[in-house]
């Protein structure tokens, strides 16, 4: 029998996208080893509404220190990696990482590999205001893996962020906000992007590769696979 080693789930930013990331790491893991094998995961779920005021107000290092704090509650009960299940939150990366001695999963570097291997230079990127605002993301795209992103415009960017928070965190996908990703994507690849990223890991609850010009890389589905790569390698 393989030998598994426990994932540490920081979730619930929202619940919607982290149940999706337990579904696929399962489901990847009975692909991968067969039979009734499932994933060995350990969920530290948060209260979204506290995390989101946070969010809002820009008390950012507070937010860190609550999820660093959660990070090595996951390791003191046994987790031998951290996947912190957004984007968003990966601007307090440092923190949380800093916090435990077990390897935190950067949401970025799974993205940046899949780029690479499949030739792509230039990305277009969509999640949250703060995620396209912030260099957190961009920045580690292009300096670790040498990739660089272009934004929606301005009042789309808008659109992606609202819908995020008032729809897609809330269980709410709609017909119409997937009409207005499509135009948002069809923009970007008339822009010169190769692939875009969904940076946002409810996104790919509204938009799949047949709403879009160019191939999605979405980091949900990215991030949960390298999960499983870390939790299924020979340590
Ligand atoms: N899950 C989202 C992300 O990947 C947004 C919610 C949040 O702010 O954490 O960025």
């Amino acid at each position: 029998m393989n030998k598994m080693r426990t994932i540490g789930m920081i979730g619930g930013m929202s619940w919607e996208s982290t149940a999706e990331y337990y579904r696929l790491i399962n489901q990847d893991v009975r692909q991968r080893l067969g039979g009734l094998s499932s994933a060995q995961v350990l969920l530290h779920s948060v209260n979204f509404a506290g995390i989101e005021r946070l969010q809002r107000n820009g008390q950012w290092n507070i937010a860190g220190i609550r999820l660093a704090e959660a990070a090595r509650n996951l390791e003191a009960g046994g987790a031998h990696c951290i996947v912190l299940c957004t984007n968003t939150m990966h601007l307090v990366a440092p923190q949380i990482a800093e916090a435990v001695s077990v390897p935190f999963l950067h949401i970025v570097d799974p993205t940046g590999i899949e780029a690479h291997a499949r030739g792509f230079r230039t990305l277009g990127f969509i999640g949250t205001a703060f995620s396209m605002r912030e260099s957190f993301f961009r920045d580690r795209l292009q300096e670790r893996h040498g990739i660089a992103t272009i934004l929606p415009e301005p009042a789309e960017q808008a659109v992606v962020h609202d819908i995020i928070y008032r729809e897609l965190c809330m269980g709410i996908v709609t017909e119409e906000s997937r009409t207005l990703y499509r135009s948002v994507l069809q923009g970007l690849a008339a822009r010169g992007a190769d692939a875009i990223v969904l940076g946002c890991t409810e996104i790919m609850l509204l938009v799949r590769d047949s709403d879009s010009p160019v191939p999605l890389l979405d980091t949900t589905m990215l991030h949960a696979r390298a999960a499983v790569d870390f939790s299924l390698a020979q340590s």
